[in-house]
């Protein structure tokens, strides 16, 4: 911590001082044998405080029964901590509100502090903490270091709160990254100086600190740091506040999400009546309703970017794998997916006993093609050529560029019969196809070897029914091309 600026900061003339009644009423309650009447005494010294602390104690925050009309009346009721926390928080308002600096945001100032008094408050009555008006009391000072920092530092320091946007761990973060002090510990060194008990100075210095080991769970620490985040929903200009807020009150204060809106709703309705009480100004503020609907409008929007976001990486992957997949100039399924393919086909025909027929085509003269009409015009005939094939080999089947103008064909299921009936069909199919490429017609005819793995004919490795349908090819071109060949001698008679 930066000793020397907190030490400047203290000496800062402007700061503002307690106003004598507070000094008396803090002296008072520290000596805990003092009568009640003593106190009373004290506050009605002050007929503005009696009036301000009157006006408060029947207003619906107490929701007392009865109407209240004598501090003494109040003490008994209430109790002398919540009458000394009344006390100190209208003195304390009642001289800062007249010592204005022109330049500070004192709007922005009793937003977020009477929103984390409210809330701290409020967190307390929930966990039954045993003085929820001292955490009242702690909210309301907790950003009082902005004050005294302001004085002090001036434009610099306004810009910084400027740009925190009343995100508080942000603006300690920022503070304490420029300066190495922040504006809790400059408050609870301003309650110290006040002569605060040290019960309240205390956790005013050290709500931002909750480092694990460092506070009792359920102490005043806890209770008003998650009151300041709770505060921050509705004093802060950021979006996201709430979602922190609500985080804290489930893990740290095990609430479910009824209690936390609960919370959160009376806050929203105690702040904004506390604030005509106090005479301070903390609109335009916004409600619980505004900042609910917003939360939810946000998650809405980021709900649909991440869809959006799924949809677009499904896209891409089916893109990628797509194109891992095929052969780019024909469509067909590249080498790597037909090695994988045959593999897996023939595997599977092993176990079950079923048929797997192979083709091998490959274009007839397809050298002189790209000789006579050049290369891009080869190009078109194997686009066209696989286009055929497409139209005739269908799922579970497949097509495959397996090199140059060679294109192999799984048929799963089919007997040496079927696939030679089909091998005929797309050679007669790619012969008829009328092919033409810059106006000129360019006759194709192809050669197919067929090879099947069956009862009749066993093969050891997908690439020994590879080799077969291979050696039917030269078969096929060996007898004069544009035909088929089996590589079963006893199919081979059967076929064209
Ligand atoms: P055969 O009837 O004996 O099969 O004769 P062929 O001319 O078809 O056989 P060869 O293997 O001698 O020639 C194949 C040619 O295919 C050689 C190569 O330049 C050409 N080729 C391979 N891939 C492509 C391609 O993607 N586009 C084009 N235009 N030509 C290709
Ligand atoms: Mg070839
Ligand atoms: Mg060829």
């Amino acid at each position: 911590m930066n000793q020397k600026l907190l030490d400047k900061i203290k000496n800062v003339p402007q700061l503002p001082s307690l106003p004598a009644v507070a000094v008396k009423v803090l002296e008072l309650a520290k000596q805990s044998n003092q009568s009640l009447a003593n106190v009373a005494k004290v506050i009605s010294s002050d007929p503005a405080l009696t009036a301000k602390v009157l006006k408060t104690v029947n207003s619906s925050f107490y929701g007392l029964p009865h109407q209240v009309s004598t501090i003494n009346h109040a003490l008994v009721l209430l109790g002398m901590q919540t009458v000394k926390t009344l006390a100190l928080g209208f003195s304390l308002a009642g001289s800062l509100n007249s010592n204005k600096s022109a330049k500070f945001d004192y709007v922005r100032f009793w937003r977020q502090s009477l929103f984390s008094a409210v809330a701290a408050r409020t967190l307390a009555k929930t966990i039954h903490m045993k003085e929820p008006e001292e955490a009242f009391l702690v909210g309301l000072l907790s950003d009082i270091g902005t004050l005294a920092m302001h004085r002090a530092l001036g434009a610099e320091y306004d810009q910084l709160l400027d740009s925190c946007e009343g995100d508080q761990c942000e603006l300690v973060r920022l503070s304490r990254e420029k300066y190495d002090l922040d504006h809790a510990q400059v408050g609870g060194a301003m309650a110290d100086h006040w002569k605060f008990p040290k019960s309240v100075a205390d956790p005013i210095s050290q709500h931002h600190d909750l480092t694990e080991g460092s506070y009792e769970p359920g102490s005043l620490i806890e209770i008003v740091y998650t009151g300041v985040l709770c505060g921050q929903v509705f004093a802060a200009k950021r979006p996201g506040m709430i979602e922190r807020a609500k985080k804290d009150l489930a893990t740290r204060f095990k609430l479910d999400e009824a209690k936390i809106n609960e919370i959160f709703r009376e806050i929203d309705s105690q702040a904004t009546e506390l604030s005509k009480l106090f005479e301070v100004t903390i609109e335009p503020g916004r409600s619980y309703q505004d900042i609910e609907d917003e939360a939810r409008l946000v998650l809405e929007e980021i709900t649909l970017q991440s869809q959006a976001q799924t949809r677009q990486i499904e896209i891409q992957n089916q893109k990628l794998k797509t194109e891992a997949t095929t052969d780019g100039l024909t469509g067909l399924a590249n080498r790597h997916y037909f090695d994988l393919f045959i593999a897996q086909a023939f595997e599977q025909a092993a176990r079950s006993g079923r048929a797997l027929s192979l083709l091998f085509l490959d274009i007839d003269k397809f050298k002189s093609i790209n000789d006579t009409h050049g290369h891009q015009a080869g190009d078109a005939v194997l686009k066209c050529a696989a286009k055929v094939i497409k139209s005739i080999v269908t799922e579970p089947d497949l097509a495959a560029r397996y090199g140059g103008e060679e294109i192999a064909i799984v048929l799963n299921g089919k007997d040496a019969s079927a696939a030679l009936g089909i091998a005929e069909q797309i050679r007669c199919a790619i012969q008829s196809e009328a092919i033409a490429f810059a106006g000129k017609k360019i006759p194709v005819t192809t050669s197919i070897g067929v090879a099947t793995a069956d009862s009749q004919q066993r093969f050891q490795s997908p690439n020994d029914l590879i080799g077969a349908a291979d050696l039917a090819v030269y078969a096929a071109k060996e007898a004069g091309r544009n035909c088929v060949r089996a590589s079963s001698p006893a199919l081979h008679r059967g076929a064209a």
